[in-house]
C-alpha cells in the first residue's frame, strides 16, 4: 500500500463522526442537474439512496470520498452521477477512470454511465481482460470521456503504447470495490496506474467492506493544499 501514490492524498477521518442522516430527499437537493434528473426518470430512479445523498454533494463539490455501503445500495450512481455533471464542465480527453475488480463488474457500471450519458453524447470505453486487445486500443483512441476498465488489460494497453491517448489528464479516479482493488494481487498493478495518473485530480472509494488497508488509506497524510476527503460509514 505504501507504494501506491493514492493513499498519500486521501486521509480522513477514522476519528470523523460517521455521516448525520442526510436530510435530501431529491436528487434536485443534492445538486445534481436538470439534464440528468431527466435521464434518472427514464431509469425509474426517484430518490436517492443513502449512499448517493451522503456522497454526491461532496463530490460534486470537488472532495475525495471513501463510500462504504452495502452491496445493492446504489454505489454506481454514487460516483457515476458526479462524474456525468462534472464531464459536462470539461469534456477534454479521458476524464474519469473507473477501476474495477472484474469485467462482469465494469460492464454493469458501463450499462449505468451509458444510460445517463447517452443524452449527452458521452463517450465510454469498457477494457478489460479476455477481449480482444486491438478493438480495445480502437476505443481508447476513439477519445472516449470515461474509460471503465480492470487494472490488468489496462496496464496491458499502456505498457504496449499504442495509439494516442494518456491518463494524464485524467480528473476523475473511481476505485470500485476498493477492498478488491486494494488486496495485495493488484498492488503492482495499481502502482503502475498511479504512476501514469496527475497527482491533481479527484479520487474516490466505494466498498462494501471497511478493510484495514481502505482505513489505512484513509489514514495517510493528505498532500499539501488538499482538503480532506470525506468519509461516508455504513
Ligand atoms: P452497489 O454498487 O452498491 O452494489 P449498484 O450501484 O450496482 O449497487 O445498484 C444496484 C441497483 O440499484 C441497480 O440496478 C441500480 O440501477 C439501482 N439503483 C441505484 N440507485 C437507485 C435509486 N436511487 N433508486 C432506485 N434504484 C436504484
Ligand atoms: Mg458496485
Amino acid at each position: 500500500i505504501d507504494r501506491l501514490r493514492i493513499p498519500q492524498r486521501i486521509e480522513v477521518g477514522s476519528k470523523l463522526p460517521k455521516a448525520a442522516p442526510p436530510h435530501s430527499t431529491s436528487f434536485s437537493e443534492l445538486g445534481v442537474s436538470l439534464a440528468i434528473q431527466n435521464a434518472l426518470k427514464v431509469m425509474s430512479i426517484h430518490t436517492p439512496t443513502e449512499i448517493q445523498a451522503a456522497c454526491i454533494p461532496p463530490l460534486l463539490a470537488g472532495v475525495d470520498c471513501i463510500g462504504n455501503a452495502k452491496t445493492g445500495s446504489g454505489k454506481t450512481l454514487a460516483f457515476a452521477l458526479p462524474i456525468i455533471q462534472k464531464l459536462s464542465i470539461d469534456p477534454f480527453g479521458i476524464f474519469a477512470l473507473v477501476l474495477t475488480p472484474t469485467r462482469e463488474l465494469a460492464f454493469q457500471i458501463s450499462e449505468q454511465f451509458v444510460i445517463l450519458g447517452n443524452s449527452m453524447n458521452v463517450r465510454t470505453a469498457v477494457i478489460v481482460g479476455g477481449m480482444d486487445m486491438m478493438s480495445q486500443a480502437l476505443e481508447l483512441g476513439n477519445r472516449p470521456h470515461i474509460v471503465i476498465a480492470t487494472p490488468g488489460r489496462l496496464v496491458d494497453h499502456l505498457k504496449s503504447g499504442s495509439g494516442e491517448w494518456t491518463l494524464s489528464r485524467v480528473k476523475f479516479l473511481v476505485l470500485d470495490e476498493a477492498d478488491r482493488l486494494l488486496s495485495s494481487s493488484f498492488v503492482p498493478e495499481l502502482s503502475y496506474l498511479f504512476n501514469a495518473l496527475p497527482k491533481d485530480r479527484q479520487t474516490c472509494l466505494f466498498t462494501a467492506t471497511l478493510t484495514t488497508s481502505i482505513e489505512n488509506v484513509a489514514n495517510t497524510a493528505p498532500r499539501p493544499g488538499k482538503e480532506k476527503p470525506f468519509i461516508h460509514r455504513m
